[in-house]
């Protein structure tokens, strides 16, 4: 029996997400991935509350992380 814990795999709950502000003038915040695999790109997401991630790159955050 397995008595592991796991957290709800949520996207920004992601240790690889990097939020930030777009480039262009008035752009809105823009969730890029920095894996090694997508660095750079958009997260896959989804950014909505409840629904997890099918990422399969996706790792928790640490314990404190912001
Ligand atoms: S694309 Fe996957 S690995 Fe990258 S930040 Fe989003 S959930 Fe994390």
């Amino acid at each position: 029996m397995s008595t592991e814990v796991t957290a709800p795999r949520y996207a920004a709950r992601c240790k690889y997400l990097k939020m930030t502000m777009g480039i262009r003038a008035g752009a809105n915040l823009v969730n890029l991935c920095t894996h090694i695999v997508r660095d750079g790109r958009d997260c896959v997401g989804p950014f909505l509350d409840d629904h997890e991630t099918h990422c399969g790159l996706w790792e928790p955050k640490e314990a404190g992380a912001r």
